[in-house]
């Protein structure tokens, strides 16, 4: 059985190896031929808008999916009249544009910052009046990692914005002066069935993630029923199929969803070793309609995207219970080359093995001083 994934990065890498034991065969669509996934799995170079290479890679496939969200929906959708394609296109075309996720959420009730959209140069001042400042003005497309994002605090601000404004459609939000970023996996799968994994706690620099606590430290059952009935409402009124994050900010002890990602996400990646099923195993399973896996969880995770450069893998594996992914990709500035989980029995044990890394994790970026600072609250 071959399953078809769009995209060819280390989301579709880590799904093909959860597939592996299940007996699953993979072929990946990607325009680049650096996609990494062409070391373990049939892959197809070629342009999503490509309608041959579509049917080419569409032939004899079970089903087809996506780790990427910004495949075209018209790829997604001529797909899905040769072969069952999950989760739903619909899906993908609400997370590709932050107004329609923005508009999803407020339609199913969910909370949100204030957003409105500024279709037009000559709108932007009246809604900054609207909406205040501190803002942020956002790309309604193809904003990923914190690009196509810019914080508004004064006048001065404004008016380097409105003089650099991109001509596309944009969002501008009520910046909100968040306790801490929290993100949900939930899980639904083709009959129905549903599961969500505990909220994991999110640290963000210059818009990547760098690191996510799981389950979230201090975690409270009221705000975990909340991002579960968040995560619940958006499965359900897009039919959804596959594995859906979801991601808020903490503010004054309530949830506000920011957005959405229709495929796993990496604030899930801590579910290979932290959870009794991984969220790939598990969004395979959905889409296959299998019996979905146990969201439980198997100990206190930390994981630390390797952004740029790669540690001497010895030095991480020297730490008890320290687990290391390489995706094989070229080095480059920003580019997530790989990750390191870190798991441990109880909170304070894992604030230990935290401080146990090497002098290569000592480095602002990977928001190590959050790291302290978690460990030094949990041995206090
Ligand atoms: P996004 O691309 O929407 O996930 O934004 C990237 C990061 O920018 C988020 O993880 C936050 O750290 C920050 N951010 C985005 N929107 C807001 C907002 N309305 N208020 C405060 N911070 C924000």
């Amino acid at each position: 059985m071959t399953i078809g994934i769009l995209g060819g990065g280390q989301l579709g890498y880590m799904l093909a190896l959860a597939g592996y034991p299940l007996g699953l065969h993979f072929r990946f669509l990607d325009p680049s031929p650096e996609a990494p996934v062409g070391r373990i799995a049939q892959r197809v170079t070629a342009d999503y808008t490509d309608h041959a290479a579509l049917e080419r890679f569409a032939n004899g496939l079970e089903l087809v999916t996506y780790e990427f969200e910004n495949v075209p929906v018209e790829a997604a959708k001529f797909l899905a009249q040769r072969v069952p394609v999950y989760p739903p296109p619909a899906a993908l075309e609400a997370a590709q544009d932050r107004l329609a996720e923005k508009s999803l959420f407020r339609k199913l009730a969910i909370n949100t910052t204030e957003f409105l959209p500024v279709a037009k140069a000559s709108e932007f001042e009246a809604v900054i009046k609207q909406i205040g400042l501190p803002a942020v003005l956002k790309t309604s497309r193809m904003g990923y990692d914190g690009k196509g994002q810019w914080i508004l605090r004064t006048a001065g601000d404004v008016a380097r914005a409105k003089s650099e404004l991109p001509k596309v459609p944009l969002i501008l939000e009520r910046f909100v002066p968040f306790t801490r970023e929290l993100s949900v996996l939930a899980v639904r799968s083709r009959s129905g069935e549903t599961a969500f994994y505990p909220l994991v706690e999110n640290h963000h620099r210059g818009g990547i993630l760098r690191l996510s606590l799981a389950p979230a430290p201090a975690l409270d059952a009221r705000v975990q029923r909340a991002a579960e009935d968040v995560a619940r409402r958006i499965l359900e009124s897009l039919k959804y199929v596959g594995v859906l994050a979801v991601e808020f900010f903490e503010h004054e002890g309530n949830l506000l969803a920011n957005e959405m990602a229709p495929r796993v996400h990496n604030s899930g990646h801590w579910t290979i070793e932290g959870a009794v099923t991984s969220q790939f195993e598990n969004h395979l399973r959905a889409v296959l309609g299998l019996p979905l896996g146990s969201t439980g969880l198997a100990g206190h995770c930390a994981m630390i995207n390797l952004i740029g450069d790669l540690p001497e893998p010895s030095e991480v594996l020297a730490v008890p219970d320290a687990h290391v992914h390489f995706y094989g990709k070229a080095p480059r500035t920003g580019r997530k080359l790989g990750h390191v989980t870190l798991r441990a029995a109880s909170p304070e044990r894992l604030a230990l093995r935290l401080s146990e890394l090497p002098a290569f994790f000592h480095r602002p970026y990977f928001c190590f001083d959050s790291v302290l600072a978690h460990s030094a609250s949990l041995r206090a």
